[in-house]
C-alpha cells in the first residue's frame, strides 16, 4: 500500500512556479554582448551562465543573420 510519500508533489505540485509573476527571482547577468547587467530569471541566468545574450542582443543577432541569409 502506497502511504503518503513525502516527496510526492502531485499533478500541479513542483514547488515553484517559475511562471507565475511575483516567483521569479531575478538575478543580474552581464549581457556576453554589449556587456550591459540584465536582470533575468535565475534559472536562465544558471543555464546561460557566462554566454548570456541579452534579448536586444538576440534581436540584433537574428536581424543580422536574416540580413546576411538575404543578401
Ligand atoms: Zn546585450
Amino acid at each position: 500500500m502506497k502511504a503518503r510519500d513525502p516527496n510526492y508533489v502531485g499533478f500541479r505540485g513542483h514547488g515553484k512556479e517559475p511562471t507565475k509573476p511575483g516567483n521569479v527571482r531575478l538575478v543580474p547577468v552581464t549581457c556576453s554582448v554589449c556587456q550591459r547587467k540584465r536582470n533575468i530569471p535565475e534559472g536562465i541566468a544558471l543555464s546561460a551562465g557566462d554566454t548570456y545574450v541579452c534579448a536586444s542582443c538576440q534581436e540584433e543577432q537574428a536581424a543580422k543573420a536574416a540580413a546576411a541569409g538575404t543578401a
